[in-house]
């Protein structure tokens, strides 16, 4: 699919849950989050129909994220019922890392490819201060988890306040080198205020070059991370949402009054 501005739209990212077991402070109020309802969540047979419909209009790209993806349950089920779709040649998962150690080899043996864990400190008291409740040994061993199963290349997320140069970005950056580890980093964004830029290592974060939709929790497919405009899948359809999210999708964003990492994905 090729949007208005000649953008080859190929790229879904689904997050299956709105909930999470950390609560990053850049993510998630401290109090937690005011949940969707279970009868708003889209079931494992929507987002599976939904992905193929995405997939039969030229989708050959899909992350699974959150919320923390791994929190719902049935995970790698819903991992086999859309590595069974066939087309999609890069099948990736966004997660927090805590549950990994459980899951890896359930989700390679799924069909899963590959993994991003978030991680934007060595230090044990750092990381409870940005997560609020984690331990981060839970994410080290998920690494290890990940690498072990196949889910390669494991690339690490590291969230920056302003620049890679950061102490705790450096220490993160020295961890991947010795660990075979691939880096991206994301500088920390403000979604209703319009501050979001340039992720060194990746491609978010350039307008001219996005190729994503995204699929909320609850059915709404998101042209653009940084816009209000969705299209609800259940009421329109997915034909017509994907071909409003496609014609519609901003040339670059400017605001979301309306959204939050968590129930987007980040
Ligand atoms: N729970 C999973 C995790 O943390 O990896 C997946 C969902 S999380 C919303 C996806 C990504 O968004 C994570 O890498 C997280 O660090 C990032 N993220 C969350 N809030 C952010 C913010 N305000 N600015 C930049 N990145 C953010
Ligand atoms: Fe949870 Fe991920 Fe948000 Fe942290 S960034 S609170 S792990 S969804």
């Amino acid at each position: 699919m090729f949007d208005r501005f000649n953008r080859h739209i190929n790229y879904l990212r689904i997050s299956v849950t709105d909930r999470c077991n950390l609560r990053c402070t850049y993510c998630m109020p401290e109090e937690g989050i005011h949940l969707l309802s279970h009868k708003d969540i889209l079931t494992f047979d929507e987002i599976k129909n939904f992905t193929e419909a995405a997939v039969a209009n030229g989708v050959t790209k899909v992350r699974i994220t959150g919320g923390e993806p791994l929190v719902r349950k049935g995970i790698t089920t819903l991992v086999r019922m859309i590595s069974d779709i066939k087309g999609i040649n890069d099948l990736s998962m966004t997660t927090n890392g805590v549950l990994l150690k459980q899951y890896a080899d359930e989700l390679r043996l799924a069909g899963l490819h590959r993994v991003n864990i978030s991680l934007d400190t060595l230090d044990p008291e750092e990381f409870r201060a940005i997560t609020r409740t984690g331990n981060i040994n839970e994410v080290f061993e998920g690494i290890k988890a990940a690498k072990n199963a196949g889910l390669l290349p494991v690339k690490i997320n590291c969230v920056v306040k302003e620049s890679k140069e950061e102490e705790e970005a450096k220490a993160v950056t020295r961890f991947c080198k010795d660990n075979g580890l691939e880096i991206r980093y994301i500088k920390q964004m403000d979604l209703v205020n319009g501050h979001f830029s340039m992720v060194d290592g990746g491609t978010g974060g350039d307008c001219s070059l996005c190729n994503r939709l995204r699929l909320t929790a609850n059915g709404k497919l998101k042209p653009c991370l940084f816009n209000n405009i969705e299209f609800d899948i259940r009421e329109i359809g997915f034909e017509k949402a994907i071909k409003l999210a496609v014609e519609l999708k901003p040339e670059c964003g400017s605001k979301n009054e309306t959204d939050t990492f968590y129930n987007i994905g980040g």
